[in-house]
């Protein structure tokens, strides 16, 4: 079998244009551009990427951003202070703090800080309880994607056996409880699970979200299985590798152009939204 493809690139293109048009249609009934606040904190090469192509994805959506970039050395205090004076400013519609951030830095306190209303990364503690209550809020960009794209190409997830590899606060654990929410029967695999490729073996959805290079092997899918590839590494690089998926795979996200444009576009639906929800 050689798998389809979830596309995210076209599907991130057409929900952007959609909100292009939307900030658009907003600015013309005088309301004022949305405006995404971006918090930098030292000097990772990666991460000041990923702050540029946010910016620059702001503004082919007719939104504003603005970027705060602080030094390595910011006291967790200094960070508060900032995300503070964000939280207060009524231009700044979302604040998005650039994961990771120095390790002296308590991040968990600074996600949290971050006002609920204003929090469009979805990374507050608020945000992700109520996703995982299946509420409306604002959902974790990465996962969020992943679910909208899976839900355009109609894939029927109900009774599925899924498995999350990957548990972070940002991805892996958001991703398995809207998986779950979908009813899928939902596995979360770690550092320190056993047997990992049998699980994979057994699983109808795998999403790999582990930060090592090709690091889910093709020998290890189920035959007609869906792989989201939420990896990104040096070189354009994967968390499964590709090609060899591919041939087992039923549907596969590429890297690039699967997961990530689909952060992205799920990152501007969110600032639209905490845009309009500050009107009211
Ligand atoms: P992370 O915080 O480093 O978490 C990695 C997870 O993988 C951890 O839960 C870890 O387990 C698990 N893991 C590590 N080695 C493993 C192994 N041998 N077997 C099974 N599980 C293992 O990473 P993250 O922030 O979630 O990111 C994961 C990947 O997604 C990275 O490639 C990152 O670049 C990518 N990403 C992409 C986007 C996008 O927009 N495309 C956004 C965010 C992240 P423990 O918990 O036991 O340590």
């Amino acid at each position: 079998m050689s798998a389809r493809i979830l596309d995210g690139k076209l599907l991130a293109g057409k929900l952007q244009a959609e909100i292009k048009e939307q900030v658009e249609a907003d600015f013309s009934r005088g309301f004022a551009r949305p405006l995404l606040a971006t918090i930098l904190v030292g000097d990772d090469a990666a991460s000041a990427t990923y702050v540029e192509m946010k910016g620059r994805a702001c503004a082919r959506a007719g939104m504003g951003s603005r970027k705060i970039v602080l030094p390595a050395s910011t006291s967790q205090k200094e960070l508060i202070e900032v995300i503070d004076g964000l939280n207060e400013d009524a231009q700044v519609n979302g604040i998005l703090l650039q994961h990771p951030i120095p390790g002296h830095l308590d991040e968990r306190a600074a996600f949290d800080r971050i006002a609920p209303g204003k929090d469009v990364d979805g990374v507050g503690a608020l945000n992700f309880g109520l996703i995982a209550l299946g509420e409306p809020a604002f959902a974790c960009c990465t996962p969020a994607g992943i679910m909208t794209l899976l839900a355009h190409y109609e894939l029927d997830l109900s009774g599925l056996d899924a498995l999350v590899i990957g548990r972070s606060p940002i991805l892996g654990k958001p991703m398995a409880m809207m998986l779950l929410n979908q009813n899928c029967t939902v596995t979360i695999a770690h550092s320190r699970t056993r047997s990992l490729p049998d699980l994979v073996s057994r699983s109808d959805l795998v999403v790999a979200a582990v930060g090592r290079p090709r690091f889910v092997q093709g020998s290890w899918i189920k035959e007609g299985a869906i792989v989201i590839d939420a990896g990104y590494n040096a070189g354009n690089v994967g968390d499964c590798d590709t090609g060899a998926c591919a041939e087992r795979a039923g549907w596969i996200t590429p890297v690039p152009g699967g997961v990530g444009p689909m952060t992205i576009a799920t990152l501007l639906g969110n600032t639209l939204r905490a845009a309009q929800n500050s009107r009211k």
